[in-house]
């Protein structure tokens, strides 16, 4: 398994909730290596661009709008098989299902505040993290 890069963004809740640092370790005692990080805070118009696979859903404008309430963390993170091996550590959609360990159980709320995003395959995770990085902003090491 060669290492590979996936997104990471700690959404409005958890940076309200001032657990940051306690998201990072969580990734960091999980074998990722953080290679690139900023605070944003997106418009409504960035938001529904970056869900805009979502646009038919129902939950489409409530979800925007959470995104865009508040700063966000954005990251970079970078192991072996990092999409789904940090699809993994954030556990189910729904805080309710996720399992003991993972970054939705301990931090998340409910579905619609769930504490950090991860990119779904290894071409959302370029999309992704071309939206908020470039090439001088990323640090492999
Ligand atoms: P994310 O993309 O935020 O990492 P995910 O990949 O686990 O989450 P998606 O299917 O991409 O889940 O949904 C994006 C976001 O939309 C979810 O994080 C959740 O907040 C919201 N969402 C998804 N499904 C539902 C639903 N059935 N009802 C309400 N909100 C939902
Ligand atoms: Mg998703």
């Amino acid at each position: 398994m060669s290492i590979e890069r996936t997104f990471s963004m700690i959404k409005p809740d958890s940076v309200r909730k001032n657990v940051i640092g306690q998201i990072n370790s969580m990734i960091e005692k999980a074998g990722f290596k953080i290679i690139a990080q900023k605070m944003v805070h997106l418009t409504m118009r960035q938001a529904e661009h970056f869900y805009d696979i979502h646009k038919d859903r129902p939950f489409y404008s409530d979800l925007c709008n959470f995104l865009s309430s508040g700063p966000v963390v954005a990251q970079v993170l970078s192991k072996d098989n990092a999409v789904s091996d940090y699809r993994k550590l954030l556990g189910s959609t729904n805080p309710l299902e996720a399992e003991e360990g993972t970054i939705r159980k301990a931090y998340g709320e409910s579905i619609d505040y769930n504490a950090a995003h991860g990119s779904d395959s290894p071409e959302t995770a370029l999309r992704e993290i071309s939206f908020f990085f470039n090439n001088l902003e990323i640090f492999d090491r």
